[in-house]
């Protein structure tokens, strides 16, 4: 059959350049099917200069280029500047939190402009999208470069009040049960007696054990790794900056190595997958002002970004995020020495010097060891940078890096750069402007949009509801029971346990963990159990309050 005298080939062409249109400007449609798999790739501490600069570098378009939909606003409740707690909770949980916050709903307080927060809600535990997507019956994973238990990581698996209970976050890691966690900070597994840092004497490898995990620690390992369920921390602490990888830490795997071998483990979960992928030291190398860690890092964190395009394209049900936390370091191309010449700046010039750096400034300034002397640092500047620094430069080095104490490699790129790169940047810290945002797939976001809307239209497009889930994951203990029946046992202080009596049965379900003890009975939960110190409350899940009533009412539905 024709249509009039179109042919029908073109009548198809039109048809699909009509519907491409229609999605294109108009979003995904209402009611559209939910996305089968999730990825998220955060650059921590990023923005468009960073990228700009990567790509020179590169001398070629970044995977990321085709994915440029947008931008984030990235201030938080208490502040115009976030740090990565709060920034990464409102993508985790769809909540605008304050600093340092993780997980929780900010306090009552609020910057100028924003509505206060509602008293009974202040620190409430907010439930996440890796929370939400495992409860689908969906496959998670938590893919980063520094220890798993760092603010951003933590916002997508924990809630607590403060970034720094590193140990708390990873034992509400350790009970969340997600399948693959590759990355480092091995050392908050283990109990100070075995060498590691927990003071509450914990082991959580043999909790990992017992869940039928493997355990892995070193990069060759991974290939043996058949899955559903690893823990493969690389390093006690944080992994190696990219371009020192090679030589300080060859055992460890690369951001996009350990990309691919979680999007190979979870897609093998017929409901789908979470993921989120961290490029965590992106920051650190902008809180440094160093271009050789914050390039190799980069690019590093495209090549991720490049495998989880690659799956989406052949998947076909696979929508990608991509995008920074907030901005770090200020920085420019174009700097103080290019105020009459940027207008001949070429490529060469702007790369000549950072192609000559060859560690990172951390690994550097280690390698001065006691001697930080301004003789030893001209020599070993000369050595990993390629510059001949003049003696006052050395002296001026030397003199800053005591001010900066532990951060005493910042002094490096703070001289260097003024002197002898085309680059500038203006802090040590974060910056408070807009980021871009990248995405792939269907409910791919456009335009300018909060923070908080990433963690929203991540839940509507894996098809669930977030508040629906915070009320079946975090129910006040007080409110579930009468006030009396329930107190939180602090016999060992670091191991806290809710007690509950009700109707002659007794319950105790410790603190980080999803474990209800009933009647001398262990049983699994859907959800961890959170207390928060600064409020007082205890927060269960409502699964656990049915089980200690001994209820068979079903939950609430959280699928859309
Ligand atoms: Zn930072």
């Amino acid at each position: 059959m024709r249509i009039g005298r179109v042919p029908r080939c073109k009548t198809v062409v039109l048809v699909i350049w009509l519907l491409w249109v229609a999605i294109f400007f108009v979003g995904t449609p209402a009611g559209a099917a939910p996305v089968k798999n999730l990825i998220v790739l955060i650059m921590d501490g990023c923005g468009d200069e960073q990228l700009t600069l990567a790509r020179w570098f590169k001398g070629a378009p970044l995977a990321l280029d085709d994915m440029r939909t947008g931008a984030v606003k990235t201030y938080i409740s208490d502040a115009v500047i976030a740090d990565s707690a709060p920034a990464a909770t409102a993508y985790a949980t769809g909540i605008r939190s304050g600093s340092g916050i993780i997980g929780l709903a900010p306090p009552v307080r609020n910057i100028a402009g924003l509505p206060p927060a509602a008293p009974a809600l202040a620190l409430k535990p907010q439930a996440s999208v890796l929370e939400g997507a495992r409860l689908l019956g969906k496959a998670t994973g938590i893919v980063v470069t520094c220890r798993i238990s760092h603010a951003t990581p933590a916002a997508y698996f924990a809630h607590v009040r403060s970034r720094n209970q590193e140990e708390d976050i990873t034992e509400q890691g350790v009970y969340q049960g997600i399948d693959v966690v590759l990355g480092g900070g091995r050392r908050y597994l283990l109990p100070t007696q075995l060498g590691g840092s927990r003071r509450d004497q914990e082991d959580l490898t043999a909790v990992l054990r017992s869940r039928n995990y493997q355990l892995i620690d070193k990069r060759l390992e991974m290939s043996g790794v058949t899955g559903p369920k690893v823990f493969g921390l690389f390093a006690m602490s944080h992994l190696a900056p990219e371009i020192d990888r090679p030589d300080l830490a060859p055992e460890q795997p690369s951001l996009a190595e350990m990309t691919q071998k979680a999007i190979s483990l979870l897609s093998a979960n017929k409901n789908g997958f979470f993921l989120m992928v961290e490029g965590s030291q992106i920051d650190w190398a902008c809180h440094a002002n160093d271009p050789a860690h914050l390039l190799s890092d980069l690019l590093m964190f495209d090549q991720a970004v490049q495998v989880a395009l690659d799956f989406a394209k052949k998947d076909g049900q696979t929508l990608v995020l991509a995008l920074p936390d907030h901005n770090t370091g200020g920085l420019s191309i174009g700097n103080r020495r290019t105020d009459e010449t940027y207008d001949q700046l070429t490529p060469e010039l702007l790369l000549a010097p950072l192609k000559k750096m060859r560690r990172s400034a951390a690994a550097l300034w280690q390698s001065l060891g006691e001697d930080k002397s301004p003789d030893n640092i001209q020599k070993a500047v000369h050595q990993d940078w390629g510059v001949e620094i003049t003696r006052e430069q050395a002296q001026q080095i030397a003199d800053l890096a005591k001010q900066y104490g532990k951060e005493g490699h910042y002094a490096l790129g703070e001289v260097i750069c003024a002197h002898y790169t085309h680059l500038g940047w203006t802090t040590h810290g974060h910056t408070g402007g807009d980021v871009p945002l990248f995405a792939y797939g269907p409910f791919r976001p456009v335009g300018l949009l909060d923070a908080q809307d990433i963690g929203r239209l991540s839940a509507r497009a894996l098809g669930f509801d977030l508040e629906t889930l915070t009320l079946r994951l975090f129910v006040d203990a007080t409110q579930a029971f009468p006030p009396e029946a329930v107190h939180l046992d602090h016999t060992d202080p670091h191991n806290p346990v809710l007690q509950v009596q009700h109707q002659g049965r007794q319950a105790a379900l410790p603190i980080n963990k999803n474990l209800l003890i009933l009647n001398k009975q262990e049983l699994p939960l859907e959800g961890l159990v959170i207390h928060v110190a600064e409020t007082g409350k205890t927060y269960l899940p409502l699964e656990a309050v049915h089980l200690i009533r001994g209820e068979s009412k079903p939950l609430p539905a959280i699928a859309k």
